[in-house]
């Protein structure tokens, strides 16, 4: 059993995490730099260590720091949160040899999906539908073979990706030599890994990914959808659950597919597996082996708490409900409210001076901030996660529209405002929307 849990994290999740251990019981220890000696994640901890110095790989990622803090502290479990050392297969490994549980997959699985490559090869013969694309890396010499092969447009992605860099999309053979030599470049700034691979570039495609939790014994279920098609750069800004362009059939099956492969598999832990899904069909991009910052959504349509699943499953107590068990109930909307200007996305790091988050049924707030909080600007600017649940998607708006006027935050620059805009379009209101609806939204507001 696990007595302790350090969490190597910081903001919103960090504080996620936290309460689930508490819940169950469980001492927490808190890792900081020493800009977040104030966060709330420190003040709640049991137990709190000093990591480093701001810088995340001085600190937040400095492994050598983490095991130290486990040891002194006698934790005896690491929760990763998302981002930094999450998906870090040799962090899993350093644990696993100071005998320290990772909550999270094994190291192995981590790796073969943190390879792009390799995880749609592992996907495909799994059973799940993947895009098509390149077999394996793509070389300037064999670009124009594979591109011709696959049909234009296609997409050069980075096989160590992430964040959406190193991605380019190729109109026509015109294009095609720069943008292999920009993605490649792109990568190696990124990665330090200058491998891309190539897959057809989809048009209008919406972006749905599908729960999954494994045992690690060849248990697994998953917890319905998420569509998280409303993106910035690639970066999620609203995501539901159900997704409004899903029926239940269409739910039933595509989850199921990523379940048994996930049983296939054998694997241990939340797990996300991206889809790009377009005119009835489903294709793999990617599979992230850690928690998602938007799966309160599912916690909210499905009454389960993924990070008491997780830590379940991590001390070999198995998954606490079976797949017939699960009920999907209303919908859910997640706002990631982002410290940032809501026209120009510029971060915008500052001392909160007023702090007020709406309340009432079917309303969470995911958020480490409070009134007089500094926030560092060394970070990424998510500062909190509103997420509204109803019993009908339009119950769900109406009451995420009265959320929204209650929610306070002064002394800063955030992306409510953006809500207040999306919450009041009529496409948002119909659910009818891409992957590229929100860029080009913005676009033309920006030109008004
Ligand atoms: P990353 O790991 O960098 O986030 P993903 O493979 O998850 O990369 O893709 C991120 C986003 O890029 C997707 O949500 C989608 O918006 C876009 N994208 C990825 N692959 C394709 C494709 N084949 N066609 C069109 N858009 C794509």
């Amino acid at each position: 059993m696990i007595s302790k849990v350090l969490i190597a994290n910081r903001g919103e999740i960090a504080l996620r995490v936290l309460r689930a251990c508490k819940e169950l019981g469980i001492a927490t220890v808190a890792v900081h730099s020493t800009a977040d000696a104030d966060a709330m994640h420190v003040r709640l901890a049991d137990e709190s260590v000093c990591i480093g110095p701001p810088p995340s790989r001085d600190s937040y990622l400095n492994i050598h720091q983490i095991v130290a803090a486990c040891e002194i502290t006698g934790a005896d479990a690491v929760h990763p949160g998302y981002g930094f050392l999450s998906e870090n297969a040799k962090f899993a490994d350093i644990l696993d040899a100071h005998d320290i549980t990772f909550i999270g997959p094994t190291a192995d699985h981590i790796r073969i999906m943190g390879d792009k490559i390799t995880a749609k090869e592992t996907a495909k013969a799994l059973g799940i539908p993947v895009v098509p694309g390149s077999a394996g890396e793509v070389k300037p010499e064999n670009a124009l073979e594979i591109a011709r092969e696959i049909g234009f447009p296609v997409l050069i992605k980075a096989t160590a990706g992430g964040g959406g860099r190193g991605m380019k999309v190729a109109k026509s053979e015109a294009d095609l030599e720069e943008a292999v030599s920009t993605a490649r470049s792109e990568a190696l700034a990124a990665f330090g890994n200058d491998a891309v691979y190539m897959e057809k570039y989809l048009g209008k495609p919406r972006h749905i990914e599908i729960q999954v939790v494994g045992d690690g014994e060849g248990n697994a279920i998953h917890l319905g959808e998420r569509d998280c098609s409303l993106q910035r750069r690639h970066q999620k800004v609203w995501e539901e659950a159900n997704s409004p362009a899903l029926n239940v059939e269409q739910r039933m099956k595509i989850g199921e597919i990523c379940a048994d492969a996930m049983r296939k598999l054998k694997y241990r832990g939340a797990g996300t597996i991206e889809f790009l899904y377009e005119n009835g069909e489903f294709y793999f991009i990617e599979m992230n082996t850690r928690l998602q910052v938007e799966h309160p959504i599912t916690e909210a349509i499905t009454g389960i708490d993924l990070v008491h699943e997780q830590i379940r499953v991590a001390s070999g107590a198995g998954l606490s409900v079976t797949q017939d068990e699960i009920v999907f109930s209303g919908h859910a909307i997640e706002c990631r409210i982002n410290a940032e200007d809501p026209r120009t996305f510029v971060p915008s790091p500052g001392t909160i001076t007023h702090f007020h988050a709406p309340g009432g049924l079917g309303v969470r707030v995911d958020s480490g901030a409070y009134q007089g909080y500094r926030i560092p600007p060394y970070y990424d600017s998510l500062i909190g996660k509103l997420i509204v649940h109803g019993r009908t998607r339009v119950e769900c708006m109406m009451r995420l529209r009265r959320v929204l006027d209650e929610f306070v935050i002064d002394g800063i620059k955030t992306t409510l405002p953006l809500f207040q805009d999306l919450i009041n379009n009529q496409d948002i209101a119909n659910g009818d929307y891409d992957i590229h609806w929100l860029e080009n939204y913005l676009a033309k507001s920006a030109a008004e």
